[in-house]
């Protein structure tokens, strides 16, 4: 790193994440010095964001990365949706998509975030523009008319850093977005997942299971070695008896939910939870500074959508950037390209967060109403291909003005 200046750059990006250092990556082509701030190591059990949690990408996800040259290594190292079985726990309708009639190789890919995670650090640490600062925690947030300071605290001492452009990445509890004063909107949902990984008596093989009850929505999703990841919602006050629970109780009450679909569970590995709320950015922009990912947006996990959204918002912001760089009075943090960027991704977000919402509602509802008509709409939805085909392709990312990088262009 030697060629680079200790203190001075042009983007500093704070929180060295899922979507930290995928932003890093998007942008190392374009010659920019970025330095990635991250306050806790990738290999510490307590790294936040590369855990045990399994994440199922997008198809405009996988654009992204296969245009960054990544995609080959996240896909060995990732398991193929190939169908989705949506159900509702003890009512008739059900739903089934596959691949192989949306005409696609496959619905998503689901990875490991620790696995992913070393694919991404090993990456980035391999690109000479790019800085980490880890462990390194910021403490303040100083902007200027022409650059943005960055305070961080690491091993004890007090640094600084400058940048033309700070990129807020450090997740939904983001203190950088709150240094720079710009307040949330929040819904608590009252609601904890508890995610872990399992063997099923059958093979999961390619397949995806959602299963809605009365307590909340499971998941189960294909992972490497023959098994299978759940993420199980369920009520705050249930959470904690299900997480002390022994493994034979926390597997019977789960496998009452799903059934005998795949068998019998077996094999329980470590359980994690984590709550759940909606945490909106009310602004995605201020002074030098741009707000992406989970500090801009964190959603109910329930549709699988978080990390996809933010790694378009890292699209959206790289095309920005590579297109200001091509003019003759560079400056990469103007009010014109945050409000550009900002505007870019209004739609997107809205369109997910009430998407991702109204999931969480209408499957939260238990009134008898509801059910029928939610059982009828899901019969519907299974008979009507061309509504299914619209539905595929927003979960698969592929809807609105898309970003270069969301479409698998290069930005070179
Ligand atoms: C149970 C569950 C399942 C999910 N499944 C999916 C899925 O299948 N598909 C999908 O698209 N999304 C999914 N998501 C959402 C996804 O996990 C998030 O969208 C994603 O982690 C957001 O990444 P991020 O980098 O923005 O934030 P984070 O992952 O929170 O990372 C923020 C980083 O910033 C660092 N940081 C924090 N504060 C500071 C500071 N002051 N200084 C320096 N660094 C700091 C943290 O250490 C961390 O590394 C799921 C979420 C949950 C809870």
């Amino acid at each position: 790193m030697s060629s680079l200046s200790e203190t001075d750059f042009d983007i500093v990006i704070a929180g060295g994440g899922m979507i930290g250092v995928s932003m890093a990556l998007a942008i190392a082509s374009l010659n920019l010095r970025i330095a990635v701030i991250e306050k806790v190591e990738r290999d510490h059990d307590l790294q936040p964001s590369f855990d045990d949690r399994s994440t199922a990408l997008s198809r405009s996800s996988q654009s992204m990365y296969t245009a960054l040259g990544l995609w080959d290594e996240i896909r060995d190292a990732s398991e193929a949706i190939k169908s989705i079985h949506v159900s509702d726990q003890g009512r008739f309708g059900f739903s089934h998509i596959s691949a192989k009639e949306q005409e696609v190789e496959a619905l998503g890919y689901v990875v490991i975030n620790r696995v992913l995670g070393d694919v991404l650090l090993t990456n980035a640490e391999k690109k000479k523009n790019i800085k980490f600062f880890c462990p390194a925690e910021i403490t303040s947030i100083e902007p200027h008319k022409d650059y943005c300071n960055v305070n961080f605290k690491s091993h004890d001492s007090e640094n600084i850093v400058s940048s033309r452009l700070l990129v807020v990445a450090d997740g939904a509890n983001s203190s950088a977005r709150d240094f720079l004063g710009i307040g949330t909107n929040k819904i608590n949902y009252h609601q904890v997942a508890i995610v872990g990984n399992l063997l099923t008596e059958k093979a999961i093989d390619n397949r995806a299971f959602e299963r809605f009850s009365e307590s909340g929505p499971l998941a189960l999703l294909p992972i490497e070695n023959g098994r299978t990841a759940f993420i199980w919602i369920v009520p705050t006050n249930e959470a904690e008896a299900l997480l002390a629970a022994s493994d034979d109780i926390f597997l019977s009450t789960m496998q009452e939910i799903f059934g005998l679909r795949l068998g019998l569970f077996s094999n329980l590995g470590k359980r994690s939870s984590y709550p759940l709320a909606l945490k909106e950015a009310q602004r995605l922009y201020a002074s030098r500074s741009v707000v992406i990912g989970n500090a801009a947006n964190s959603l109910h996990p329930v549709a699988a959508q978080g990390f996809n959204l933010g790694l378009r918002d890292v699209a959206t912001l790289a095309d920005c950037l590579c297109e200001e760089i091509k003019k003759d009075n560079v400056d990469l943090g103007n009010v014109d390209l945050l409000s550009k960027y900002s505007d870019w991704r209004q739609q997107d977000h809205k369109k997910l967060k009430s998407f991702t919402d109204g999931l969480v509602r209408l499957f939260g509802d238990k009134r008898k109403s509801v059910r029928i008509l939610r059982s009828a709409g899901m019969v519907c939805f299974d008979l009507v291909p061309g509504f299914r085909k619209l539905f595929v392709r927003h979960t698969m990312g592929l809807v609105g003005r898309l970003p270069r990088l969301s479409r698998g262009i290069s930005l070179e």
